[in-house]
């Protein structure tokens, strides 16, 4: 069986993982974050962005306590060997929102070296939003090599492997309510 969910333990193909962040700090966590955007927002026609697949659970929970009039919608960001002189091209796939001139918020799972934020950020600029922000439930400070640090962050956690409540091992544990890592490493 390659994965075993019994709440406290997830054990995904060799990897057993244990609680990180219980359910009720991450609803929490969403509840004043969720507030914050309202107050920040009032008043202004949003957009919120979400980066499949990791931030399905994130975005979900989010709009549920985001109580003001809003658009959501989801992309996922590829990037493939093209012709050009870097021989990689970026691209947004599924932006099918008319942005310009509307308060555009990316949803993200989590910023790690903050590569694909950076990326996000060129690519949605063009479209020339009035304004672009970007809320991530998780955050790795000692990884992060970009230039803008989130506006608005969850929570900042060591450079740690973490999966569950949309995270991935091996495309496996995403269906958490809690978030775990690997069993052993402290806080
Ligand atoms: P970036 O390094 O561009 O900020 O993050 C790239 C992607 O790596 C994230 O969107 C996420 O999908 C993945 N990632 C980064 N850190 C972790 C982690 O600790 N666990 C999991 N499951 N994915 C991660």
């Amino acid at each position: 069986m390659p994965l075993k969910l019994d709440d406290e333990v997830l054990q995904i193909n060799d990897k057993t993982f244990e609680i990180f962040i219980r359910k009720e700090e991450i609803q929490a966590e969403i509840a004043s974050l969720a507030a914050r955007l309202e107050a920040d927002y009032a008043g202004k026609e949003i957009v919120f962005i979400a980066v499949l697949n990791g931030a399905f659970m994130f975005a979900a929970d989010l709009m549920k306590q985001f109580r003001s009039p809003c658009e959501i919608t989801f992309v996922k960001v590829s990037s493939y060997k093209g012709m050009n002189s870097s021989g990689r091209v970026d691209e947004v796939i599924g932006l099918n929102t008319e942005i310009k001139d509307k308060h555009v918020i990316i949803v993200e799972d989590i910023v790690d070296t903050g590569i694909t934020m950076e990326k996000l950020f060129t690519l949605l600029s063009v479209e020339k939003p009035a304004s672009l922000e970007i809320v991530t439930l998780l955050h790795k400070p000692e990884a992060f090599k970009g230039t803008h640090t989130p506006t608005y962050i969850g929570f900042s956690i060591p450079n740690k492997f973490v999966v569950g409540y949309g995270l991935d091992y091996d495309e496996l544990g995403r269906n958490t309510e809690h978030i775990y890592q690997l069993k052993g490493e402290t806080r």
